[in-house]
């Protein structure tokens, strides 16, 4: 007699998931910059958007403060992956403090497009989340000639003085279609708006964005590992539901899982914010094996394989 067998219980785990480049090279950085000039290290908000990281820094002696008043004057001195601001710069400069720049080489990027087109005297329209640093650092290279578009619910409302010399950039953690229906409402207002030179999203969030889409497709419910303050986590959640997940829970950390969430699912998906340490993502799938779901398979939309150089005050000093 062969009984039913109950559905098979399997995790689709996305790839590419967690760590970018650009995470990984700001917590090198304060890694490095206390094992070189020793702690503590002062850093100007959270390195990178994630709870797990910052109290790991924490320990190995690194002090993360909301602003550069908050250091004693020449202290070492991290600015986060998210970028500064010019002012912020200055008041670094105006401390003598010994500042070393973490901001993701892509951040950067569109700090300069953002000074070029104030430069030619555009507006610029910078689509991103109001009050997030990576927005107030960009928009402060150019505070004259930027407008901040938190999203679609924002065009409505946006006031130009002259609609043919405008143009748009964007925080580099977004959603991909959500950007893309925001900059088609602000064309349907400014038909002569200008695209970017390049894309502003950044590879890492695209990549990670493609890869739940596929996920979210097959599974029941999607899980993802990220902390609340983290823009490009926030937004998988949204695209996982946006693509067939059911239900799709954040959680920071693997005891933040709820039984209730399982009832009648037969397939999990899970996927990892840019700034996620591994460890984290195992322990998941560890908790959900203990349920079960044992059976893992690897959903890949890409590799990944960009790497950036170190801030130049910690790479290894040419002999003269
Ligand atoms: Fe850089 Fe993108 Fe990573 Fe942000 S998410 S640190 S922009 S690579």
């Amino acid at each position: 007699v062969e009984l039913p067998s109950p559905e098979p219980k399997r995790v689709l785990l996305a790839s590419p998931r967690g760590y970018c480049a650009g995470v990984d090279r700001a917590v090198i950085t304060v890694e490095k910059a206390l094992e070189t000039f020793g702690a503590p290290v002062y850093v100007r908000k959270e390195i990178v958007h994630n709870k797990h990281v910052v109290t790991t820094l924490e320990e190995a002696g690194a002090i993360f403060v909301d602003e550069v008043d908050e250091v004693p004057e020449g202290s070492h001195l991290v600015f986060s992956a998210h970028g500064v601001s010019p002012a912020v710069v200055a008041e670094a400069e105006a401390r003598n403090m010994q500042a070393i720049d973490a901001t993701c080489p892509l951040v950067t990027k569109v700090h300069r497009e953002a000074v070029r087109f104030a430069r030619d005297d555009f507006e610029i329209l910078l689509i991103g989340h109001e009050g997030h640093e990576e927005v107030e650092g960009t928009a402060g290279e150019a505070p004259d000639h930027v407008t901040i578009v938190d999203g679609p619910h924002a065009v409505p409302h946006i006031e130009v003085k002259d609609p043919d010399k405008v143009v748009w950039l964007s925080q580099t953690t977004l959603s991909v279609d959500e950007t893309m229906e925001t900059v088609r409402l602000l064309r349907e207002r400014f038909p002569n708006l200008q695209d970017p030179p390049s894309d502003d999203i950044c590879y890492a969030t695209q990549n990670r964005q493609v890869a739940i889409k596929k996920v979210a497709a097959e599974s029941d419910l999607v899980i993802v590992v990220g902390s609340a303050n983290s823009s490009n986590s926030v937004r998988l959640v949204e695209v996982a539901l946006e693509y067939g997940a059911k239900a799709s829970y954040r959680v920071d950390f693997a005891d933040e899982i709820k039984q209730e969430w399982f009832e009648g699912v037969s397939s999990v998906g899970v996927t990892s914010g840019a700034s996620v340490p591994e460890e984290l993502v195992q322990d998941v799938l560890e908790v959900l094996a203990s349920g079960g779901f044992t059976e893992i398979q690897e959903v890949k939309t890409a590799e990944e394989d960009l790497i950036f150089s170190l801030p130049k005050e910690l790479r290894p000093k040419r002999a003269s």
